[in-house]
């Protein structure tokens, strides 16, 4: 497509011999918006919802995980466009309810807030940007562009992305998001530990204060009532587990507020990430045998797991070159048995 604007007659002419082009006027539509030189009504832009609706859909026949529907609602938003609040709204609801339950209709509770998730990951978010945001920010980058006079917006710098931060403001940092999302944690795991860390695993105690009438024992031990405090930390099963973990390699996690564990690692930037990648190995993996054993009632065995937890990190940390780790670091991995 080219948009020609203020052309003379025989310019315009060349250019669509020399293209193949042929001539069309406004309004016309592409990608199944109308491009319009009027502001977008709600009903013009229903077909884009309808669109996003269809792609989800065709999404929604294989099943992803949370990381990989995490990717693909970043990538339906990220190709937005400056578009009516209300429609802004409704695909938002779209790429949630993807987000959190494979569809694209309201069927389930978020387990962490819209607003929260829109944050950067530095602010606990999943750093999925808050859309009726990022559309000011897109009209104050066309205002400036077009107006270039003195305005608020363009001392964020002449960027949509200047605009934004600008607009959003500056949060607080959480001390968790390093712990979480390092490149050495595996991303799946890295999705579990963010729901860990905002508290947001429903647990049989929590299930019950919403009225549901169900097993309130704990589905690794079968011998307390289950709550996230027991699932991590007071648990048998996960003691035994994180015992395993701490024999096959050479660290210490404790059996109880791992997270915290991870944030406190010192070390080089390799040796603090392979840590909380090990952290967050267990904290996924326990969260994972619960659920085996309440849906399945299957459980494996809590050597079994660890073991799957090391081989996990093992096979990130062979994909690395070697050549590139410093001689600390190889011999911290060797001496941690990774190696
Ligand atoms: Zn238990």
């Amino acid at each position: 497509m080219l948009i020609l604007g203020g052309v003379p007659e025989e310019t315009k002419q060349d250019i669509l011999k020399i293209s193949g082009f042929s001539e069309r006027s406004l309004p016309f539509k592409y990608l199944g918006m109308p491009i319009q030189t009027t502001r977008l009504k709600k009903q013009d832009s229903e077909c884009l919802v309808e669109n996003i609706c269809a792609r989800i859909h065709s999404y929604g026949a294989r099943k992803f995980s949370y990381a990989g529907r995490l990717v693909l609602v970043k990538a339906v938003l990220s190709s937005m466009f400056v578009l009516p609040k209300g429609i802004i709204a409704k695909i938002e609801a779209v790429c949630r309810n993807f987000l959190w339950d494979n569809s694209t209709d309201y069927r389930r509770v978020p387990l962490v807030a819209w607003t929260t998730v829109c944050k950067p990951k530095e602010e606990g978010g999943l750093g999925i940007k808050d859309q009726e945001l990022c559309n000011q920010a897109m009209v104050g980058r066309l205002v400036n562009w077009v107006a270039e006079k003195r305005n608020s917006i363009r001392h964020a710098g002449n960027t949509p992305t200047g605009c934004y931060e600008w607009l959003k403001g500056a949060g607080t940092i959480v001390q968790w998001f390093r712990a979480v999302w390092n490149d050495w944690v595996v991303p799946k795991h890295q999705f579990m530990g963010w729901l860990y860390a905002h508290g947001a695993l429903r647990t049989n105690d929590e299930l019950l204060m919403y009225g549901l009438d169900i097993d309130v024992n704990c589905y690794l031990c079968g011998q307390a009532a289950e709550c996230m405090d027991h699932v991590f930390f007071g648990c048998r099963y996960s003691k035994q587990m994180i015992n395993w973990l701490n024999q096959l390699t050479a660290l210490i996690l404790p059996d109880q507020h791992i997270l915290e564990w991870c944030v406190d690692r010192q070390g080089s930037k390799l040796q603090k990430g392979v840590q909380a990648a090990v952290g967050m190995g267990a904290i996924y993996h326990i969260w994972h045998q619960r659920n085996c054993s309440k849906n399945d009632c299957v459980l494996m065995v809590p050597k079994r797991v660890a073991e799957q937890i090391v081989a996990e990190i093992r096979l990130r940390i062979r994909r690395r070159d070697e050549n590139e780790m410093t001689i600390g670091d190889r011999d911290w991995l060797k001496n941690m048995k990774f190696l």
